[in-house]
């Protein structure tokens, strides 16, 4: 299939190699007889292929130990446990028993268990369920002869694009980073985490294509491009031209963009911008360190059981919370707690409700699970003896939220005083806020917290009522929207009176056009994905907070987004020209046709 397909830009950057299509779905199995006297081999058969797939198992743990680290090859230890299981085995071969085809037989039995884990009252069993659909997969694929596709198959310098419906945890901790040199995927948005994941790991990533892996046969050559959203496949010769020549642009670009790394974040008329990095991942804190950035502004910790079968315990925290801190030496670090459900942490457990963005996720399930939060708040406690650690809770719609979770940080305190451990007793605690409910009622929370922090991806999506996830959606999830600058407006406003500082770390920040109406909405301190740093610094520093906020006030005047679009663009590329580094991130931009299909409704 020649030709580009348009997805969404999720992680800069342009390759250029071979197709690598993988389908990790539950194959559809057909319902098969057999007759008496093939019982026996049939069973045979079941048994051969679970042998098989324990060993392809064994293969995929060894290699994640090698990518990814031991605690997250551990999934496949839990993996390999299911198909030891014996009540397992056994149902499966009582249904053999009662004629039965083996794939029929082990369908059935997994999709019932997998019912089963899905409503159990524990967490640690719900879990199982993404294990439970992964050994499902893999067995199914043996018996029907299906193409193995693992990621992990690929020999090194494989120069992969990797195609796939939307990335689980199991398959992110086996990309071979040796091998796969691009992510495109059918699902997804910008601010999915697939795409935040994407951008830490530093591989260029289209999310939203819809229907590539239905399109593609795999092998074929292609061009990806992370920093427009497009996958072109068997491209011309006049194609591998222009994107060879725009590739080398844009690493030169880049080397200059370090350059901005060392020189201060203030504004043509001398306001100066804190400028921090996001960490998702604590092997990263050291590139956000050299980017420039004043510290770390958000620190995602799910990303450290994402892929997990249990939670890391307080000493494995404590080390990989010290691990940031120490990187960035005495500046401050503000760790969030666990933000686990929604589209994060998909290990089966924690979404068991109908509507996940709307369900048991971060704060929530962390006062929900006291010994949970306690871990993670001990860890946090200890790891302040580094540095300068604060603290933030996510998805607060009320200052009870704030309180109890006060009253457990005091309680985790008490403990480690019981222990006689170390601990440092004044951490700044912070509150992200990410829906309307916090928005409305900021000035509730502002006595009892030292920061605020705006999360502008949940922000968006419950103020417009729009899934961030949500590929057919993306054209209407934007910040710009009236509704939601106001309500950036108002935090800004009546943080600052209270003297609190107000950060913003969602996406927004890290997009030229939008740090620049942060900057004019009042905003001074701003959190972005370290690879983003350079970038929006070079902003800060090319424009006047004075034309910035004429710029703001006209946004915020305006009747819909792409009006809002309009008054900031016009202003901004005033200030800068048509620079390439302006269209970082933003929807629809075609070679040139920057506001083509943006600013939603
Ligand atoms: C946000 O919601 O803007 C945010 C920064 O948190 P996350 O993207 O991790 O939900
Ligand atoms: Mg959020």
């Amino acid at each position: 299939m020649p030709g580009g397909m348009a997805g969404m830009p999720a992680s800069p950057g342009i390759v250029e190699g071979k197709v690598h299509l993988l389908r990790w779905e539950v194959p559809d199995v057909d319902h098969r007889v057999v007759s008496d006297n093939e019982i026996t081999s049939e069973i045979d058969r079941l048994r051969d292929a679970i042998e098989r797939a324990k060993e392809r198992l064994r293969h995929v743990r060894a290699r994640a130990d090698k990518h990814a680290g031991p605690e997250e090859a551990a999934i496949f230890d839990v993996q390999i446990s299911i198909l030891e299981d014996a009540s397992l085995i056994g149902e499966v071969e009582e249904l053999i028993r009662q004629n039965l085809g083996a794939e029929k037989a082990f369908d059935l039995v997994l999709f019932e268990w997998r019912q089963h884990f899905a409503r159990h009252s524990q967490s640690m069993l719900r879990e199982r369920v993404g294990d439970l659909i992964d050994v499902q997969i893999r067995v199914l694929s043996v018996l029907m002869g299906l193409p193995d596709h693992d990621p992990v198959d690929l020999p090194k310098g494989s120069n992969a694009i990797l195609v796939t419906h939307d990335l689980t945890p199991s398959l992110t901790v086996q990309l071979d980073r040796e091998a796969i040199i691009g992510i495109a995927t059918d699902a997804g948005t910008r601010t999915s985490h697939v795409a935040i994941l994407a951008r830490s790991l530093g591989l260029p990533a289209v999310v939203g294509l819809r229907d590539a892996t239905a399109r593609l046969k795999g092998n074929e050559h292609a061009i990806l491009d992370g920093t427009s959203g497009i996958l072109i496949v068997d491209p011309t010769p006049a194609q591998i031209a222009t994107y060879r020549d725009r590739k080398a642009r844009e690493d030169a670009d880049a080397v200059e963009l370090l350059q901005i790394a060392t020189t201060e974040s203030v504004t043509l008329d001398g306001h100066w911008v804190t400028l921090r990095a996001n960490v998702d991942l604590p092997e990263e804190a050291e590139q956000a360190a050299h980017s420039g950035a004043e510290g770390v502004g958000l620190m995602r910790t799910e990303f450290l059981v994402v892929g997990r079968a249990t939670m890391p315990d307080e000493e494995e925290q404590y080390r990989a919370y010290t691990h940031v801190v120490e990187a960035f030496s005495g500046r401050p670090v503000v760790i969030r707690t666990f933000d686990v459900g929604g589209d994060k942490l998909p290990v089966g457990g924690y979404q068991t409700d109908a509507n996940p963005f709307l369900g048991w996720r971060a704060i929530r399930m962390c006062l929900d699970e006291p010994e949970l939060f306690k871990t993670q708040l001990r860890a946090l406690l200890r790891a302040a003896m580094h540095g300068d650690v604060r603290i933030m809770f996510p998805l607060v719609i009320t200052l009870d939220e704030v309180l109890q979770a006060k009253q457990l940080l005091r309680e985790a305190a008490a403990e480690l005083d019981a222990r006689g451990v170390e601990y440092r007793h004044d951490l700044p605690l912070g509150v992200m806020v990410e829906t309307p409910a916090a928005a409305l009622c900021v000035h509730t929370l502002v006595d009892d917290v030292s920061f605020l922090s705006i999360g502008t991806n949940d922000l968006t999506q419950y103020t417009l009522a729009v899934d961030r996830g949500s590929a057919n959606l993306a054209s209407r999830f934007t910040p710009l929207h009236p509704a939601v600058l106001q309500l950036i407006h108002r935090i800004v406003e009546v943080g600052s009176a209270h003297k609190l500082e107000v950060s913003v770390c969602g996406e927004m920040a890290s997009q030229p056009l939008m740090a620049f109406a942060l900057i004019g909405l009042g905003v001074r301190s701003m959190s972005v994905a370290g690879r983003a740093v350079p970038l929006v610094k070079r902003v800060i520093r090319g424009v006047s907070v004075a034309v910035a906020h004429e710029a703001a006030m006209a946004a915020l005047a305006s009747k819909t987004a792409r009006e809002a679009e309009g008054e900031l663009r016009r202003r901004l590329f005033a200030a800068f020209g048509d620079a390439p580094f302006l269209r970082d991130g933003l929807p629809g931009f075609v070679d040139g046709n920057i506001f083509e299909g943006s600013g939603g409704p």
